[in-house]
């Protein structure tokens, strides 16, 4: 028999647990491993055309590393896996397990599928440090406040590494030509395991010493750019953690180390915060303000076209929804202002935000994304609060203070000198083609903290 070892957000083959569980069975019995990767229609419907020429960027680089004997076959996990077990006669599928409410699902029903013919699928790892569900408070709840999550994180720790296999025994099966993908918006980070380790190994050397003092400022590049390849497991945090443990006895400030280790336990608290509230993709934590708060109708779609084609008339914000636009990507301090703006500022609900990020953002990932959005929202459990409102003017002054950031991704706002770029209305001659602020900060921000006085 052979061997099914399923990649799923673990596109690598270092420090992959389940790979080397597949490869554990299969060389006990003497067999080959099929390598699967299943195009699950579901997910590719979701994923908008940057995360999905990504993805197929990725899959050709596993494949390469592969041999060229991934199988990649299109269709719903739960007849594709039986069928290619049928085909490869294979007595174990091997995969790391999958925490988000959909995958949860599907694993599920994959393995009740497979339950007929006697095949066990065995789960083995997972996208985290610590996998979601594991940490309990003392009175045996989920963590909802972050700090005591990460000192209990910390506390918890994670395994070593594990080594990547040299010889992999993969199985000879036919698989389909990756399907065409819609031409991806933006200009897309290179993918694959080999590019993230590049890419990381970069980072250690050059930007981990400056990354406290760094990390806000989106004119220049001072954070590590590893959220598309932690999206796509095409890197293990437990590697990343590993490395960092390493650069710190090496002399990198430790400092740094920590600021960056406590970046990466927010990823996995809000993993672990989705894993107990599955509601949390749609529904907000908590509701802060009254319904009739929301911007609607005509005014909600104009106002939400607005923001999404970076044409509010504050630079600061448009320069993210376009930089977001033009590379699938965006800065956390940006995020964060342009999602404040969209929900404090136009009285747009978080959910909407949410929807043209996941459609754009290549390291679009469901717990991360919605879980800031609603960390924005003020509707999170650890949330900030909702009358803390990011002013778009005095945020663009402090994190890009010479306005280099909004030059680089609003043209019509190029010949503009130093922060005056921030408010354009304030020049003599405002630049005709850039347009005037949609809404007034100061009064919108009156309207939403009497909206939230309402609400309590
Ligand atoms: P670095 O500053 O180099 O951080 C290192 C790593 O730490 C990141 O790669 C990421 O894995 C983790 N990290 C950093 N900040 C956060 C954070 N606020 N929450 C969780 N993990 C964090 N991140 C995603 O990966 N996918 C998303 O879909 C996503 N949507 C977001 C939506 C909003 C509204 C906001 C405010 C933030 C969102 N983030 C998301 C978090 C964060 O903006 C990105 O992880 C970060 O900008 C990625 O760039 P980097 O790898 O250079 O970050």
């Amino acid at each position: 028999p052979t061997t099914v070892m399923w990649f799923r957000r673990d596109l690598r083959l270092a420090d992959n647990p389940a790979l080397l569980a597949a490869l554990e069975t299969a060389r006990a019995d003497d067999s080959a491993v099929v390598g699967l990767y299943v195009l699950d229609d579901v997910l590719w419907r979701r994923a908008g055309a940057n995360r999905l020429a990504y993805l197929r960027e990725s899959l050709r680089a596993l494949d390469e590393a592969c041999g060229g004997r991934l199988v990649v076959r299109r269709g719903d996990p739960v007849d594709v896996v039986p069928r290619v077990v049928r085909e490869a006669g294979a007595a174990e599928v091997h995969a790391a397990a999958g925490y988000e409410p959909y995958g949860r699902r599907r694993d599920d029903e994959v393995a009740a599928a497979l339950d007929g013919p006697g095949v066990p699928l065995v789960r083995t790892g997972s996208p985290y440090a610590v996998a979601p569900g594991r940490l309990f408070t003392q009175s045996g709840g989920a963590y909802q406040v972050f700090t005591p999550f990460r000192r209990a994180w910390l506390e918890h720790g994670w395994r070593e590494p594990v080594h990547r296999p040299r010889q992999i025994p993969w199985a000879d099966l036919p698989g389909e030509d990756l399907p065409h993908s819609p031409e991806p918006t933006a200009r897309l980070p290179r993918a694959g395991e080999e590019a993230a380790r590049r890419r990381w190994r970069d980072f250690l050397d050059d930007g981990l010493a400056d990354y406290p003092a760094a990390r806000d400022r989106p004119d220049l590049a001072g954070t590590s750019a590893m959220s598309v390849h932690l999206r796509w497991g095409e890197i293990h945090p437990r590697t990343m953690l590993a490395d960092l443990a390493t650069a710190q006895s090496d002399g990198a400030p430790s400092e740094a180390v920590a600021t960056f280790r406590s970046e990466l336990s927010w990823r996995e608290f809000h993993a672990d915060v989705l894993y107990h509230r599955p509601d949390a993709r749609t529904r907000s934590l908590r509701a802060v303000v009254p319904d009739d708060a929301w911007t609607r109708g005509e005014q909600e779609t104009e106002w939400l076209t607005a923001w999404t084609e970076g044409r509010t008339g504050y630079p600061f914000v448009d320069a993210g929804m376009r930089q977001l636009l033009a590379t699938g990507w965006m800065h956390n301090r940006v995020r964060m202002v342009v999602a404040s703006f969209l929900v404090k500022d136009l009285h747009v609900r978080w959910q909407r935000g949410a929807e043209h990020f996941m459609a754009h953002l290549v390291d679009g990932d469901v717990s991360q994304n919605q879980l800031n959005w609603q960390w924005v929202a003020g509707t999170g459990h650890d949330a900030a609060p909702y009358f803390r409102i990011f002013n778009p003017v005095t945020q663009g002054e402090k994190f890009d203070p010479d306005g280099e950031y909004v030059r680089r991704w609003v043209p019509e706002l190029r010949e503009v000198a130093g922060r005056r770029v921030h408010q354009p209305w304030k020049l003599d001659t405002p630049p005709a083609d850039y347009p005037a602020p949609l809404v007034d900060h100061a009064h919108e921000r009156k309207v939403s903290l009497d909206d939230f006085q309402r609400g309590r």
